[in-house]
C-alpha cells in the first residue's frame, strides 16, 4: 500500500495490517532517516550493538534503550542537549538515494535540493512548558509542518468537527504545540477557526464579547481557562446557544470538570453539548483526541494515527513492554518525523486503561486507542508533612478530588512553610470558590472527608473566595497558563 492510500485509509485498518505497516515504516524510517542523520541515535545503536537491520518488527524495538526527558535537558557536559536530537542530513548520502537519482533526472538538481531543504531544514519550533525544568525546544522542518497539519486535520475529524462549524481556539499564543496544532489543523480541515491568543491576550471579558459576536459552535482551549470563561458568562447572564462542544487540551481532564463544564453550558442555553479531551506532547509534534460520546456513556479513548507514530505501553519500573489493555507508561516513536527526533521516548505519562485496538463503539473508526485517564509523573512532588521524612504526593490525585467535588468551582492549592519558617513542616492550603448554597463549614467538613478517604493529605486550611478573587489568584488574563498549584515554600 502506498503512502497516499495509507493516509486516506488510516482509520480503517485491521490490527494485523496496522502492525505489518508500522513494522515496515519503522524499519525504513530508522534505516533511511534516523540512523544516517541522527548523531544521537547512531551512537546509541552502536553502544547497544545494533545495526541498521537489527530492528525488523515492532517487537524488535525493545532492543533499543529508551530516551527520557532527562536526556533532553541541558547539563554542563551537554550545554545544548536538544540539538543532539536534530537530524543532520548528509548531502552525499542523500544524493545516492535511488529516488534522488530518478528525481534529479526528471526535475533537475535544483528541485532535488529544494526537496531536501523542505525535508530537513528546521523552520519552526515549539517547546515544552515544564514548571521547573528548562523548556526543551523541538524543531520542525516543512515536512514536519505538513504532518502537523495532517495530524491536526485528523484531530478535528475525530473530535467531530464539521466544515460549516465556527470554532474558537483559546489556547495561549506561544510556541506551544496546542495553539499551533489548532491553527494548522483548522486550516487543513477547512473550517473557520478564530485563534484569540488566550486569556493573556484578550482577557476573559474580551473573550465573552468575541463569543457573543462570532457565536462559535466549538471552543478549544485549556480546561481551567474555559471554565473561567463559561463561569463568567453565566455570572453575567449571557446566552451561548450556538455552543455545541468544548475541546480540551494542555491539561488532564477530570470527570468532575467535564460535568461542571456541561452544567455551565446548560445554564448558557447550550442544549446539545459535549466535552472532548485531547492528549499530546511537544516531543510527538502531534496530539490525539477522543470522539464525541453520549454524556451517559464512557469515552472510547484517544484515537491514534498508526501511520505517523507508534506507542508502546511499559511497566515503569522494569521497562518491560506490556500486552494490550494493560495500564502503564506511554512510550512514543514517530514514524515520519524530521528535524528534532526522539525514538522510544518515555513520556512519563501513565494511562490506566492501556492501549486497545478494534472498532470504536462511538465513531466506528478502527484505530489503536489509548483508554482511560492519563496522569503525568511530573505531578508527583515531595512534601514534608512531618519533620521526620518527606512524603511523595501525587498531585494528579489531589486535582481529581477537587475537580470531582461538586460544591466548589475554581480552586488553587497553595504550598507553604508553617509560619513561613524554612525549618518548619509544609502546609497545604486550599483556595476555592463555592458554587452551592451550603455553608462554608459544611463544605470544609466534606472536602476534608474526601481528602482523607482518597489521599494522604490533610488540608491545613480552606479559604473561600468569590469568582473574581479566584481569577486573580489563578492569574487569569495575566499568566500564560492559569496557576492551579502554587509553591510558596521557597523562601
Ligand atoms: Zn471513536
Amino acid at each position: 500500500m502506498n503512502t497516499r492510500m495509507l493516509r486516506e485509509q488510516w482509520a480503517q485498518l485491521p490490527e494485523a495490517e496496522v502492525r505489518r505497516l508500522q513494522a515496515s515504516r519503522l524499519r525504513d524510517y530508522l534505516r533511511r532517516t534516523v540512523l544516517p542523520f541522527s548523531p544521537h541515535y547512531r551512537e546509541l545503536f552502536k553502544q547497544a550493538g545494533l545495526g541498521p537491520d537489527s530492528i525488523r518488527t515492532v517487537d524488535d524495538l525493545r532492543r533499543l534503550p529508551f530516551t527520557s526527558k532527562i536526556d533532553l535537558v541541558n547539563s554542563p557536559d551537554h550545554p545544548q542537549r536538544s540539538r543532539e536530537f536534530i537530524l543532520v542530513p548528509d548531502p552525499a548520502l542523500l544524493a545516492r538515494r535511488p529516488s534522488t537519482l530518478v528525481r534529479a533526472l526528471l526535475r533537475g538538481r535544483e528541485r532535488v535540493k529544494e526537496g531536501f531543504e523542505r525535508e530537513f531544514r528546521p523552520i519552526f519550533m515549539t517547546s515544552t512548558t515544564g514548571r521547573s525544568a528548562d523548556p526543551v525546544p523541538f524543531l520542525y522542518s516543512a515536512h514536519d509542518l505538513g504532518n502537523l497539519a495532517l495530524a491536526g486535520r485528523r484531530l478535528f475529524e475525530v473530535c467531530g468537527a464539521r466544515r460549516d462549524m465556527r470554532l474558537m481556539n483559546l489556547f495561549p499564543h506561544a510556541p506551544h504545540l496546542a495553539y499551533w496544532l489548532a491553527h494548522y489543523g483548522g486550516e487543513a480541515f477547512g473550517a473557520f477557526v478564530l485563534s484569540t491568543g488566550g486569556g493573556k491576550f484578550m482577557g476573559t471579558d474580551g473573550h465573552l464579547r468575541m463569543i457573543g459576536k462570532i457565536k462559535p459552535d466549538v471552543l478549544i482551549g485549556m480546561p481551567t481557562f474555559l471554565y473561567h470563561v463559561l463561569h463568567q458568562a453565566v455570572e453575567q447572564g449571557l446566552r451561548f446557544e450556538s455552543l455545541k462542544r468544548v475541546v480540551l487540551g494542555g491539561e488532564r481532564v477530570a470527570e468532575g470538570l467535564r460535568r461542571k463544564l456541561t452544567r455551565l453550558a446548560a445554564s448558557l442555553g447550550a442544549e446539545k453539548f459535549d466535552v472532548v479531551a485531547t492528549y499530546g506532547f511537544t516531543e510527538a509534534k502531534m496530539a490525539w483526541g477522543e470522539c464525541p460520546a453520549p454524556s451517559d456513556e464512557p469515552t472510547s479513548g484517544y484515537h491514534l494515527y498508526p501511520d505517523l507514530g507508534l506507542f508502546e505501553i511499559i511497566d515503569p519500573k522494569s521497562g518491560e513492554v506490556l500486552p494490550p489493555g494493560s495500564p502503564g507508561e506511554l512510550v512514543f516513536t514517530p514514524l515520519d518525523a524530521r528535524a528534532s527526533v526522539v525514538v522510544r521516548y518515555r513520556t512519563g505519562d501513565y494511562i490506566d486503561g492501556g492501549m486497545v485496538h478494534g472498532r470504536c463503539p462511538h465513531c466506528g473508526r478502527v484505530v489503536p486507542r489509548l483508554v482511560g485517564n492519563i496522569r503525568r509523573s511530573s505531578e508527583v512532588r515531595e512534601l514534608h508533612l512531618d519533620k521526620l521524612k518527606g512524603t511523595l504526593v501525587d498531585f494528579n490525585q489531589l486535582e481529581h478530588v477537587l475537580d470531582d467535588a461538586e460544591t466548589i468551582g475554581a480552586w488553587q492549592l497553595e504550598l507553604r512553610k508553617q509560619n513561613d519558617d524554612p525549618m518548619e513542616v509544609d502546609e497545604v492550603i486550599l483556595h476555592a470558590h463555592k458554587v452551592c448554597g451550603l455553608d462554608e463549614e459544611r463544605i470544609t467538613r466534606e472536602l476534608q472527608a474526601r481528602f482523607s478517604a482518597r489521599t494522604e493529605i490533610h488540608l491545613n486550611k480552606i479559604v473561600f473566595h468569590d469568582a473574581e478573587e479566584m481569577r486573580s489568584l489563578q492569574g487569569v488574563g495575566v499568566q500564560l497558563k492559569e496557576q492551579k498549584i502554587v509553591d510558596h515554600r521557597v523562601v
